[in-house]
């Protein structure tokens, strides 16, 4: 699609936000995983299930555990709409083919889209992820035919790749309920997306892994109901951890300079467990607002 069908579908979809008071009682999000990749941090590894009108339609990452957190949501998987990966690190991704197969269990015919960053030499695109999992010789070639065109299968997986550009917030989807915008975040070498997801009149807003060099975050969640940072690396970090995430006082000011109506911590590790306190010091020399700590299966309305 044309670079102005987006200009003027992000316009469209941003008036009808704006246009529309959030519908609070019909939208929720749920912490499926609110851990990082530690499996010592108690928790599922990043993964959220956004929720309209008691379905759960949209799923933000899929980390370790996010699976069975998934059944435990009580969520049917005819009703997911997409997957949507801030990028492909094992801890936002590796429970995808858990979910696919799972699939085959369902009554499910509507198509399943998921998006994802474009790949560089380091990592995959979305569509090349789903490949060399799901593809012809792929690690589990026997799902193939949710791939394959030609396969009769009762549903197909559509992956599209984003590329982004940091100037502005890029429109992804859009349907009558649901719009999808990402903007490209800095994690290190890795292509990686931060999301914003509008229904309802509402607007919910993830950082996804990411160390604010770009300052993109900001442009994205201006004015959401809701964002979810994450809360990978205290105020003192350095070294390798502080060039890929942001510390607690760059949350602070993302969410003052965006209007955040509410602030919700996540990938929660040990390193970040247990200074909650000080980080919540940090984070408030700039934001004010109500901020929460989450834990899996946490449940938020906007
Ligand atoms: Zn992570």
């Amino acid at each position: 699609m044309s670079r102005l069908y987006y200009v003027v579908l992000f316009f469209i979809c941003s008036a009808t936000a704006v246009a529309t008071t959030c519908q609070h009682q019909r939208v929720k999000v749920q912490v499926l995983g609110s851990g990082g990749p530690e499996l010592s941090d108690g928790r599922a590894s990043s993964s959220y299930l956004i929720w309209l009108d008691n379905k759960g339609v949209v799923l933000i990452d899929a980390g370790a555990g996010s699976s069975l957190n998934y059944e435990k949501s009580g969520a049917e998987l005819v009703d997911l709409q997409m997957i949507a990966f801030t990028h492909f690190h094992v801890d936002h991704s590796a429970d995808f083919p858990a979910f696919i197969k799972a699939f085959y269990f369902t009554e499910r015919t509507q198509n399943l889209l998921v998006f994802g960053p474009e790949g560089n030499h380091f990592m995959p695109s979305a569509s090349e992820f789903t490949n060399r999992l799901l593809g012809s010789r792929g690690a589990y070639a026997y799902l193939n035919d949710y791939l394959n065109k030609e396969a009769a299968s009762p549903f197909k997986i559509i992956s599209q790749n984003i590329a982004g550009v940091k100037r502005r917030p890029e429109a992804v989807y859009a349907s009558h309920s649901i719009a999808l915008f990402a903007i490209p975040v800095h994690h290190g070498s890795l292509p990686a997306l931060a999301w914003r997801v509008e229904l309802a009149g509402c607007a919910i807003s993830f950082s996804g892994d990411m160390s604010n060099r770009y300052q993109t975050l900001v442009k994205l969640a201006q004015q959401t109901d809701i964002l979810i940072a994450h809360n990978a690396i205290p105020e003192t970090m350095q070294g390798a951890g502080r060039a890929l995430h942001m510390p607690p006082s760059e949350i602070g000011k993302i969410a003052r300079q965006a209007g955040v109506k509410k602030l919700i911590l996540s990938h929660r590790m040990r390193r970040t467990l247990g200074k909650e306190q000080i980080s919540s010091r940090f984070i408030k020399q700039a934001y004010q607002g109500p901020l929460v700590y989450a834990n899996d299966m946490d449940v938020f309305s906007p």
